[in-house]
C-alpha cells in the first residue's frame, strides 16, 4: 500500500480531522515542492489561495459525514507561488473502530489539461469569429455584386429600349421602299430591301426578348394563388395560330393552384409550349403532355413532347441567354426563351430542369409553390 502510495502520479495527502497534514507522498513534493518534512504537521491551508479557503469546511464537513467529494476542481498554490489547478478527491480515514479521524485527499494536477482546454475554447471562439467576418465579408461582396448586375441589367434594358426606335425607322422606310419604289429598286433591289425588312423584324423580336429577360431581373414580382389549369388554357388560346398551323395534340391533365406570378407564369409557360411545338422533326405533328406531381410539398409541372430532343451535354447550357442548338433557318429563335424561363421560375422560388433523349422527346418540368386549399 504505501509502495503504491509513494509511486502514484497523483498527489496523496493525509489530513486529521482539523486540517493538519499527516501524510505527503513523493508526487505532493513533486507538484507542490514541499518535502514531506516541510509539510507534515502544518495546515493544509498553505496550499490553498486565499479566495478558495472558505471550501476546505465545506469539503471536510462532507468527509465527516462520511461522504466521498469526488473530482472537485479547484486550485492550489506551490511553495514558489503557482497556481495549479487540481482535480481533488477525499475520502474518509477510519479507525479499527469505524470511526472517522482523517481525510485522505488525491490531489491530480490538471493544469495542462486546463491550459489545453482554454487554449482549445480560445481557438475555437477565434475560429467561429473569423467563419463570422468571413460570412459578412461573402455577404458584402454578394451585394456589391448584385447591385452591379441589377445596374447592368438596367443599362441593358435602357439600351434595348433606345434601340427599337432606329429600328421603327429601318422597318418604316423599308416598307415605303418595298411599296412605293418597286420599279425603281428592280428585282435585285427589292430583294435586299426585304432582306432588310426581315433582318430589323429579327431584330426586333431579339429585343423584345431581351427586354422581357431583363423585365424579370429587377422588377417586384408580387405572387398570388393561381389557377394552374386556366392559366394554361390561357396560354393555349394564345398560341391558337401556332397549334392550328402545326395540328398539335395537346393533352392537359388536371393540375392544382399555385403560388405564382400571373405575367410571369405565362412567360414561362408560353416559351415551354412554343418550344414544345416548334422543335419537331419536319412532317410530324407535334403532341404535348402537360401534367404535374408533387414532390417534397412542391408541385414539378412536365411539359412533355414527341420533338427531336436533346443531347444531355446541353442540358444545362440551353438555359443559357442566347444558348441555340440550331440555324435560325431551321428553326427560328433567339435563345431567350428558356433563359426566361429559368429566370421565371427562380424568381418565383422554384427550380428548372429536363430530361430528354435525342429522337425521343423531351420533358422539360419547372418546380412551383403549391397553393394551400
Ligand atoms: P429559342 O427557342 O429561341 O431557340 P430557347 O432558349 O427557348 O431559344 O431554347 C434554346 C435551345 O434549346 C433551342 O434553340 C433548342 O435548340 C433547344 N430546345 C428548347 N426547347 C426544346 C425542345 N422542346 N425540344 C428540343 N430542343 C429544344
Amino acid at each position: 500500500m504505501a509502495a503504491i502510495v509513494e509511486s502514484s502520479h497523483d498527489a496523496i495527502i493525509g489530513k486529521s480531522l482539523d486540517g493538519i497534514i499527516t501524510s505527503w507522498n513523493r508526487a505532493a513534493e513533486a507538484i507542490y515542492g514541499y518535502t514531506a518534512a516541510e509539510a507534515i504537521g502544518n495546515p493544509i491551508s498553505m496550499i490553498v489561495p486565499p479566495e478558495r479557503q472558505h471550501e476546505l469546511p465545506l469539503l471536510f464537513d462532507k468527509v465527516k459525514r462520511n461522504e466521498r467529494v469526488q473530482a472537485f476542481h479547484t486550485e492550489r498554490i506551490t511553495k514558489t507561488g503557482e497556481r495549479l489547478s487540481i482535480s481533488l478527491t477525499l475520502s474518509p480515514i477510519h479507525d479499527p473502530r469505524g470511526r472517522i479521524i482523517g481525510v485522505s485527499g488525491i490531489d491530480r494536477d490538471i493544469t495542462k489539461q486546463k491550459k489545453a482546454e482554454h487554449e482549445l475554447a480560445e481557438a475555437q471562439q477565434r475560429l467561429s469569429h473569423y467563419a463570422e467576418e468571413l460570412e459578412e465579408q461573402v455577404a458584402d461582396r454578394t451585394r456589391v455584386l448584385k447591385e452591379t448586375v441589377q445596374s447592368l441589367e438596367g443599362v441593358c434594358y435602357t439600351i434595348a429600349h433606345d434601340l427599337r426606335a432606329p429600328l421603327r425607322t429601318l422597318q418604316g422606310f423599308t416598307r415605303i421602299l418595298l411599296e412605293d419604289y418597286t420599279p425603281a429598286l428592280g428585282e435585285e433591289g427589292r430583294l435586299y430591301a426585304e432582306r432588310i425588312g426581315a433582318a430589323a423584324t429579327r431584330m426586333d423580336v431579339l429585343i423584345r426578348d431581351l427586354l422581357d429577360y431583363a423585365r424579370l431581373s429587377h422588377l417586384e414580382l408580387p405572387l398570388t394563388s393561381l389557377d394552374l389549369g386556366h392559366q394554361i388554357q390561357q396560354v393555349l388560346l394564345q398560341l391558337g395560330p401556332e397549334i392550328e398551323a402545326k395540328q398539335a395534340e395537346i393533352v392537359v391533365a388536371p393540375l392544382p393552384r399555385v403560388i405564382a406570378n400571373e405575367t410571369v407564369l405565362a412567360q414561362v409557360l408560353t416559351n415551354l409550349l412554343t418550344n414544345a411545338i416548334k422543335f419537331v422533326a419536319p412532317d410530324t405533328r407535334p403532341h404535348i403532355e402537360i401534367r404535374s406531381e408533387t414532390i417534397d410539398g412542391k408541385l414539378r409541372v412536365f411539359v412533355r413532347d414527341n420533338g427531336i430532343g436533346i443531347d444531355s451535354l446541353h442540358h444545362e447550357r440551353i438555359f443559357g441567354l442566347f444558348q441555340r442548338l440550331h440555324k435560325p433557318e431551321v428553326y427560328p429563335g433567339t435563345g431567350v426563351g428558356l433563359a426566361i424561363v429559368r429566370k421565371g421560375v427562380e424568381r418565383m422560388g422554384g427550380t428548372v430542369g429536363l430530361e430528354s433523349t435525342p429522337g425521343k422527346g423531351s420533358c422539360f418540368y419547372i418546380d412551383l409553390r403549391l397553393a394551400s386549399g
